[in-house]
């Protein structure tokens, strides 16, 4: 096994890889902003690099530091965690190029999976079923109304590039298409550097269900079924669960054979989750690929009983997948709250500063993934997630009875945070009955507001 390896990252995930490593005997490095010296990760690592100035783009994101931080260390791996530079083809080439182990897929799988346009053409030539759209990219917006009036109204605009649900905007009719067209071109250009956009049916209240993947280096790859993650705020998930009412086992088979046969289509190696849309009528569609560990994997691992990080690490070492399809079986029922210092109250603005007071909810089924304690300070640098919380029930209904326990013994104070947003929504009789689909929030949460 490795012998040391370095932690590409910071906050709860840099956590999270790291604990892998320790149990599996690996030492770890860790790298670290000028805002981040007191961070929880650079206290637990074994060694710890400075690796440049607050601004993630003066230090988590420039690459010959990350490198230099390993070859100066002696690591022989490097871990990018999820954000930042998980994705970056031209990062894991730069590992590859220093004789480092990055452990993920490929540049070259990356780059298949990376950009949302040309993915969508990889999945169809898989044999996955895609969302009906363009073809490919859409240069002018006479093109996009052609393809508009052709499968009809609404369309989302979408852009290639695209990614934490920037550069998308529904369009409800061949008016609102080019105000939708602009901006989507414009927000992706300001986020991505890359104005291209591709154009997609826009489903009516799907759910987002996502599978999980793991395959080793010579090909053996296993689903480790699906996580349901519908309660999305603007596009990005806020709670996650598995397994999702929605599913037959039947539909859970299809479904979890798609996605490694698309993985096995670029030759994929290690963690990785095939994200799709499941429409109302029971179909799904492929939507995009994330060629790296998700924030919310913690929710598998809480049903199938295996550490999804450790499993990556060992098949970046070249080791076969530690266990097969036949050996996995669904456990229960999990659900992952996303505590971010972030004010619903306001709009969900992010709320850094100084936290006051911590106290984490515990007891039976319950795993809360944070690098926060009292008396530190969150740096306004970096995305807001502080902690997860996840709960873990022999079945739903139990996992909802226990998310609303743990969340009420949650105790943040000094910033703002998504706790009793989180509570409201699962108090929702709606979402008792599973009943859940991507328009929760704006439909059950748009007139909540705590005295
Ligand atoms: P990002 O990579 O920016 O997160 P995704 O392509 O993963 O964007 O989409 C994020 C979310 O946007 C989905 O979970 C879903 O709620 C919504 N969405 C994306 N495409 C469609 C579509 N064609 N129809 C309806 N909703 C969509």
């Amino acid at each position: 096994m490795f012998k040391k390896i370095l932690v590409a990252n910071r906050g709860e995930v840099a956590l999270r890889v790291m604990r892998s490593a320790r149990e599996m005997g690996i030492k770890t490095v860790a790298v670290y902003s000028q805002a981040d010296v007191n961070s929880r990760h650079v206290e637990e690592a074994d060694e710890a690099i400075c690796i440049g100035p607050a601004p993630s783009n003066q230090s988590y994101l420039v690459i010959p530091n990350i490198i230099q931080a390993a070859l100066q260390t002696g690591a022989e791996a490097i871990h990018p965690g999820y954000g930042f530079l998980a994705e970056n083809a031209e990062f894991a080439r730069a590992c590859t190029d220093n004789g480092l182990k990055f452990i993920g897929p490929s540049p070259e799988a990356i780059n298949k999976m990376g950009n949302k346009s040309i993915a969508r053409e990889t999945a169809t030539a898989a044999g996955v079923p895609v969302v009906p759209g363009s073809p490919g990219a859409i240069e002018t917006v006479d093109e996009a109304r052609a393809f508009a009036d052709r499968v009809g109204y609404p369309v989302l605009v979408k852009a290639s590039a695209g990614g934490g649900g920037k550069g998308m905007r529904v369009a409800v009719d061949a008016d609102d298409l080019q105000k939708q067209w602009d901006a989507a071109r414009t927000e992706a250009l300001a986020a991505f550097g890359d104005d291209t956009v591709y154009l997609e049916k826009y489903l009516l209240r799907p759910r987002h269900i996502e599978i999980q993947i793991l395959v080793d280096q010579n090909g053996k790859g296993a689903y480790l079924y699906e996580r349901d993650c519908s309660v999305q705020r603007r596009h990005q998930k806020l709670i996650e669960e598995a397994p999702s009412v929605a599913l037959t086992p039947e539909r859970r088979k299809e479904m979890g054979e798609a996605a490694l046969q698309l993985a096995a289509s670029v030759d994929y190696e290690g963690a990785g989750t095939v994200e799709c849309l499941f429409d109302q009528d029971g179909s799904f569609y492929f939507m995009e690929m994330n060629t790296r560990i998700q924030v919310e994997h913690c929710v598998t691992e809480m049903i199938v009983d295996r550490d999804i990080v450790a499993e990556q690490i060992s098949i970046a070492y070249g080791n076969p997948l530690s266990f097969s399809q036949e050996d996995l079986s669904i456990r229960g029922h999990a659900i992952e709250f996303r505590i971010n210092a972030e004010d619903p109250r306001k709009n969900f603005q992010p709320s850094p500063g100084r936290v006051t007071r911590f106290a984490v909810p515990g007891g039976y089924g319950v795993r809360v993934d944070t690098y926060l304690e009292a008396g530190k300070d969150i740096p306004p640098f970096y995305d807001s997630l502080v902690a997860k919380l996840l709960v873990w029930g022999a079945t739903r209904e139990e996992a909802i009875a226990r998310g609303k326990r743990a969340l009420k013994e949650f105790h943040v104070e000094g910033i703002a945070t998504t706790i009793d947003f989180h509570y409201a929504a699962l108090d929702r009789p709606v979402f008792e009955t599973g009943e859940v689909y991507t328009d929760f929030l704006e439909k059950e949460m748009g007139d909540w507001d705590v005295e």
